[in-house]
């Protein structure tokens, strides 16, 4: 039986005022895949006309996805079919390559339409892609200090960066630093 996880660097984000801010030009989902030169900085992996793919900057589990449509709506019916269809096949891509980047075992995908359903920013939809390993829960306490989180998840956008290179769309230039590739 699966063990419900613990993430406590999520806690941060949980008590910011400003993560539900939904007001023209203070949604980051919005503001994010705009600046390709940003998109490494804010764990962006893929920008395409109707869709973009970035690591969550807060959590449940290492190289968890947010699959997010480009227009700032609520609701999967506020999509056009056209942005539905472009959503729903980054969904599926993105997975894809995230099992086999990353190889999970298993992963939970979903959307939680609304702050009740606990969104945690209910105004612009997105999508979760979360990798699950067996026993995965024993591992998290490594990575539990908030501190190490920045230079964690730039590891894990590293990995990811090279298995979005065969879908169309932005992404950020390769990295060329001497940290070299995860593999
Ligand atoms: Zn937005």
């Amino acid at each position: 039986m699966a063990t419900p996880l613990w993430a406590p660097w999520r806690m941060p984000y949980i008590v910011r005022s400003d993560k539900a801010a939904g007001a023209k030009g203070t949604c980051f989902l919005c503001e994010h895949p705009v600046v390709q030169e940003s998109f490494r900085e804010n764990l962006i992996l893929l920008v395409q006309e109707h869709a973009f793919v970035c690591l969550n900057r807060y959590p449940f589990t290492p190289s968890h996805l947010l699959v997010t449509p480009r227009r700032h709506v609520s609701d999967l019916s506020d999509l056009s079919s056209e942005e539905y269809l472009a959503l729903m096949t980054l969904l599926r891509d993105s997975a894809e390559r995230l099992r086999r980047a990353v190889g999970c075992s298993a992963m939970n995908v979903g959307f939680n339409l609304g702050a009740d359903a606990g969104a945690g920013v209910a105004d612009h939809l997105h999508g979760h892609i979360v990798p699950r390993w067996p026993g995965d829960t024993n591992f998290m306490p490594v990575l539990a200090d908030v501190r190490v989180m920045p230079e964690y998840l730039d590891d894990a956008w590293r990995r990811l960066h090279q298995a979005f290179a065969d879908l169309p769309g932005q992404r950020a230039p390769a990295p060329t630093d001497s940290r070299g590739s995860l593999g």
